[in-house]
């Protein structure tokens, strides 16, 4: 049997190595698989690439497929899936912070076939920034509440994964890509291992705060389309709330008689302020969901391929 492990890298010279060793480790324990390590050089600036032509050389069981430019990590693993040809498929981190020693139980679990997907998830988020977690914390809560699949919270991309589950990934053909979201939606048979966070082994995290928030709006214009329905709402809510507001300004003003024409600016102002906001908002989420429809139907391909040591032994 075949297991295939992907590991998407960028700017990860310094990680490699560590990894390597650890990944081998393991293969040598878990002898009674044959293996192929799937590297996915996403256009990294430092000598990543250079590194992983060197380990192709000394193991035949390395593939290693480099992208012309940085693609993100999610075009990375679909790469990786595509290329696998593993009855068993693996997916994890080049920073050792998805930690190789858990793949042998990984394996025992999926052996028992009581399971299609092994899946891992952080259960502490030691050594993160606090303001990190916090809003990793609400975007998990938010997301599982607006959408229909459900995200672990915590939940990891390290996963071993049988043919099935990855032909059914595969299969869904968007180009912005959300894979937590997309690993729920599959579903299947999944067995959650936990794990305290691990501090990566070298190099730094390529995630930004910013680059965080537009993954979490990423995470949510993917797998629901309820911010449309806010939109309505709201909108709804306020022109009802301005027809009672009007009523009871008539019914105010006939009983005292008063129909002063200039009172009432600053109440007037604050209104046409707060309506322009649920506009502009209301016009932002559309827009999202517009931006998002326009990038699918250009359908254009999730990477570009610039080197492959493989190439020639396609099927
Ligand atoms: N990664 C990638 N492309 C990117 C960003 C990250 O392939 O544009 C890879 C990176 O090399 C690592 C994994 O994705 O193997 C996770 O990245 P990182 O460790 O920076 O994220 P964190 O663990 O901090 O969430
Ligand atoms: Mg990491």
């Amino acid at each position: 049997m075949l297991v295939s492990l992907i590991v998407p890298c960028y700017n990860e010279e310094s990680a490699l190595p560590f990894l390597y060793e650890a990944l081998t480790k393991v293969l040598d324990e878990c002898s009674r698989y044959e293996y192929e390590l799937i590297f996915v050089n996403d256009g990294s600036r430092d000598k990543t690439l250079a590194v992983l032509r060197d380990m192709a050389e000394k193991d035949g069981r390395i593939h290693y497929l480099s992208f012309s430019r940085n693609f993100g990590k999610e075009a990375a693993m679909y790469a990786g899936l595509s290329a696998a040809k593993g009855d068993w498929i693996g997916l994890l981190d080049a920073d050792m912070q998805d930690p190789p020693s858990l793949l042998p139980q990984m394996f025992t679990l999926l052996e028992s076939g009581d399971f299609d997907v092994v899946a891992t998830r952080r259960v502490s988020r030691k050594g993160e920034p606090p303001i990190r977690s916090f809003f990793a914390r609400r975007f998990y809560r938010m997301i599982n509440k607006f959408t229909d699949v459900e995200i672990v919270d915590g939940a990891r991309d390290f996963r071993v994964m049988k043919r099935e589950v990855v032909d059914a990934i595969l299969s869904l053909g968007e180009r912005q890509r959300f894979s937590k979201g997309i690993f729920a939606w599959v579903g299947f048979r999944t067995k959650w291992l936990e794990y305290e966070n691990i501090e990566r082994v070298a190099g730094e995290t390529k995630w930004s705060f910013w680059k965080l928030f537009l993954y979490a709006i990423e995470g949510v214009v993917s797998f629901t389309t309820a911010p449309l329905r806010i939109a309505t709402v709201v909108g709804f809510l306020t022109s009802l709330g301005a027809f009672i507001y009007l009523l009871y300004y008539f019914i105010h003003a006939i009983i005292n008689r008063i129909w002063d024409k200039v009172a009432g600016y600053p109440s007037l102002l604050s209104f046409m302020l707060f309506l322009g906001g649920m506009i502009l908002m209301a016009l932002g989420i559309i827009g999202e969901y517009l931006a998002k429809t326009y990038i699918e139907v250009k359908n254009r391909p999730l990477y570009v391929i610039a080197e492959d040591n493989k190439k020639d032994d396609k099927q």
